[in-house]
């Protein structure tokens, strides 16, 4: 099937970039075809193929500008080349999970492959791709003879988010290794596994000696995964906030595969917030803070955006930061520019008087390929800042 776009989309796709949005379309139908397309142009001349699907971002994929048939082989080849750039992840006894296919970074967007030792957790984030799914599936099936695949519904469905689809479950926590730190996965539950692969540069430097001799605050810690790699690098102490209940027992665990005494870490259940107003009551005071929340949450009918309120977070952390401390500040939010989030921290900085050094930046870790064209799509930005109070 074909599908006429304007010229503007056109332009906009041999320069590069692989996302359809509704406005490139010359006739936009709410219905999508479950097939691949040929996107033309005015004149009826090829521009790429891909395919229409709706997702949290566009509508639709470039897949390839060549005119190739979109068949098995072709998927194959793109699955190989991805896991040959994977080559030193596979061959690093020290880390066992990490991304495989990472969407339009890796030429396919919409979906997206984990390798969890041996395992493949792969998440559909559209109807028309997951409409493929069989034939991808069984693509990755022969080119990587996994023990099991389990799949994450990423787009509005009737489906269960997490389905385990082929092959054995593994007896549970599954331990994978990042760097040589064990953290505690479990593939089928819901869409989060344990683990945020996407992270694994900046746990390895809190591994490598970030967070040495230091006391350490870990704010939306999840399962504490920022708190063990500290603890690995060697932190006196580590705090671990995060509202939701489960998080205790998944932090104490994290702890525990890596045998690591709970002594000096503190696992605590509380609003991000409020655990700013109660440490600054308590006089606490922290050496190393780092602070990686959700673009978005809901919390007693309070909401939290990263774009309104990271300076809140900075704010907050300055109080409780020792005279001379380090912020670890992260956004995984794709509509926060890395300039508008540097300019939100430090406009504190600045308003609060403090001598502040961006020392380190991270964005996504080599296994997360982004499309440069789409700035978008690199969406993690970290900035580690050493403060210097009065
Ligand atoms: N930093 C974690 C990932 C964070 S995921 C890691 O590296 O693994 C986001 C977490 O923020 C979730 O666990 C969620 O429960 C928590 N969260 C959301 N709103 C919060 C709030 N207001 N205070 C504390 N934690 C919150």
């Amino acid at each position: 099937m074909q599908v006429e776009i304007k010229d503007q989309a056109a332009k906009k796709i041999r320069r590069g970039i692989p996302l359809i949005q509704k406005e490139d379309l010359k006739k936009y139908h709410e219905t999508f075809p479950k097939e691949w397309v040929k996107f033309v142009d005015k004149q009826g001349k090829y521009v790429a193929t891909g395919y229409l699907g709706k997702q949290n971002k566009g509508i639709g994929w470039v897949v390839d500008r060549n005119d190739s048939a979109l068949n098995d082989e072709f998927f194959e080849q793109l699955f190989q080349t991805a896991i040959d750039q994977r080559s030193f992840y596979f061959s690093d006894e020290s880390t066992t999970a990490f991304r495989l296919i990472n969407g339009e970074g890796d030429g396919l967007g919409g979906i997206t492959v984990d390798y969890y030792d041996g395992y493949l957790v792969v998440s559909w984030y559209n109807e028309t791709i997951y409409h493929f799914r069989k034939k991808l599936t069984d693509s990755l099936q022969k080119l990587l003879h996994p023990k099991g695949i389990v799949e994450k519904i990423r787009f509005t469905s009737d489906l269960p988010e997490s389905n385990w689809v082929s092959g054995s479950k593994p007896e549970e926590p599954l331990l994978v290794k990042e760097n040589g730190v064990n953290y505690a996965t479990y593939l089928d539950e819901g869409y989060m596994t344990g683990i945020f692969l996407d992270q694994k540069e900046v746990r390895g430097r809190l591994i490598e000696g970030v967070a040495l001799g230091k006391r350490v605050l870990n704010m939306f810690s999840y399962t504490g995964a920022f708190s063990v790699a500290a603890a690995f690098g060697g932190a006196l102490e580590t705090t671990s906030v995060d509202l939701a209940q489960r998080s205790r027992a998944k932090t104490e665990e994290q702890f525990a595969v890596n045998g690591i005494s709970l002594d000096q870490q503190r696992i605590v259940v509380m609003d991000t917030f409020e655990y700013f107003r109660y440490a600054a009551r308590k006089e606490l005071t922290y050496d190393l803070i780092v602070l990686d929340p959700p673009s978005f949450a809901r919390n007693k009918k309070k909401t939290f955006s990263v774009l309104k309120d990271y300076g809140r977070l900075i704010e907050g952390s300055l109080d409780i930061l020792s005279a001379e401390g380090t912020i670890i500040a992260s956004t995984n939010a794709s509509n926060f520019t890395i300039e508008k989030f540097q300019a939100a921290i430090e406009e504190v900085f600045i308003k609060e008087n403090v001598t502040y050094h961006l020392t380190e930046s991270y964005r996504l870790p080599p296994d997360f390929p982004a499309v440069e064209q789409l700035a978008e799509s690199n969406y993690l930005k970290v900035l580690i800042y050493e403060i210097q109070k009065e």
